[in-house]
């Protein structure tokens, strides 16, 4: 039977609000900005400047001029909740690893902040680390497919209709099933990948009767079992494939 409810979680934690893509990816690789890797070197450099002065550094010490540099790293400390004298007390190992874990701690919570849908264990959530399927996902399709899976970024009515400004609910998976073609569509509904689901997906859903789609595509996506990993990425790829070919012909 054909299903008209409206969208859920592949739709309304990521698809309706259209994650910042730069975020995303920083967040699966765990990479920061390179403006605060930029930071890091600039506040590492002005302690070893204060605290190991070599050179002409003790007489830029004594120079009273006000520089705009001088005063942004001032402000940088304090936004990061350092004081100077809070820093020089450290030392230099100390507050050099103060300083990268603040600077980590903020960036992860800023990029969080904006994608609130975002899937990754509850172990490694809140830590600055690349996404375990990276590493584990040996094939590069799989590993790309998962990727854009996750990232809602698979090709679907939803990317195509986001910029081509069609209402939501009119993106429609031309399966001719009448759903909008969501990541939880695909996964779990969607005729065109019957056969791939029926040997990847269903068997690992089986153990866990009873939940929304909401909950199952979370589940499938989340990265927290790594045999639930391999399948799906192995899904998405058969299901990247399937598409191209059933809309070219
Ligand atoms: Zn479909």
């Amino acid at each position: 039977m054909l299903s008209h409810r409206p969208p859920t979680w592949g739709s309304s934690s990521f698809s309706r609000t259209e994650p910042r893509a730069r975020d995303t990816l920083r967040l699966e690789t765990g990479m920061i900005k390179v403006e605060a890797k930029v930071w890091m070197t600039v506040l590492n450099h002005r302690l070893k400047l204060t605290l190991c002065p070599r050179g002409l550094a003790p007489l830029t010490q004594q120079d009273n001029f006000q520089s705009s540099w001088k005063q942004a790293v001032y402000n940088k400390v304090a936004q990061l909740s350092f004081s100077p004298s809070l820093l020089l007390a450290m030392g230099w190992d100390k507050a050099k690893t103060a300083i990268k874990q603040r600077i980590l701690d903020t960036e992860r919570q800023a990029d969080l902040s904006k994608v609130t849908g975002f899937l990754a264990p509850d172990t490694c959530r809140f830590i600055v680390s690349c996404s375990a399927y990276l590493a584990q996902l040996e094939i590069p399709s799989h590993r790309r497919a998962f990727t854009l899976a996750r990232c809602h970024a698979l090709s679907s009515a939803i990317l195509e209709g986001k910029y081509k400004k069609i209402p939501f609910m009119e993106r429609l998976c031309p399966c001719d099933s009448g759903e909008v073609e969501t990541i939880d569509h695909v996964l779990l509904s969607c005729p065109f990948y019957k056969d791939s689901r029926d040997r990847l997906i269903s068997p690992l859903l089986l153990k866990y009767p009873g939940h929304s789609s909401q909950v199952y595509a979370k589940m499938l996506l989340s990265d927290d079992n790594r045999s639930f990993t391999y399948n799906v990425a192995r899904f998405c790829g058969e299901a990247c494939k399937i598409r191209r070919v059933l809309i070219a012909s």
